[in-house]
């Protein structure tokens, strides 16, 4: 039992450090179930719990973000900093958008207008990725 205390942080930052790997390596905004599937290529013992909870802990550390898509699944990006998404109604692909600056005046405007501190706003954009908009024309 002790010696599985000790051992355990190193097991733990080994666990993360293969998630986040993962997480960088794709631009798919994927889900845990996805993430665990890759983690598993290196690690083949981790357990789906081991993903999810590891997961939380690096979105708490601010390494990683959370993508809420409906009340069912959660997404995950391995980019911490703020920025908009496109979502395909069609066939669900999360995209990064390009070229569009996070707006941070509409956080101090909200802020101002309302009298609440405001830390950041999430924008998430809904259409056809390019795609799914040629297979249906
Ligand atoms: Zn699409
Ligand atoms: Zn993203």
């Amino acid at each position: 039992m002790r010696e599985r205390e000790i051992n355990k942080p190193m097991r733990n930052s080994r666990q993360r450090a293969a998630i986040l790997e993962v997480l960088k390596s794709t631009k798919s905004h994927p889900t845990a179930d996805w993430i665990y599937e890759k983690v598993r290529e290196k690690i083949p013992n981790i357990s789906l719990g081991t993903v999810y909870r590891n997961l939380a802990v690096l979105k708490e550390m601010g390494k990683i973000m959370e993508l809420k898509c409906g009340e069912k699944c959660s997404r995950y990006d391995g980019n911490p900093e703020n920025h908009y998404h496109f979502i395909c109604v069609n066939c669900g692909q999360v995209f990064d958008v390009e070229g569009v600056e996070v707006n941070k005046k509409i956080d101090q405007e909200v802020s101002e207008k309302n009298r609440w501190e405001v830390f950041h706003h999430c924008m998430e954009f809904y259409g056809l990725c390019s795609e799914c908009s040629k297979k249906n024309v």
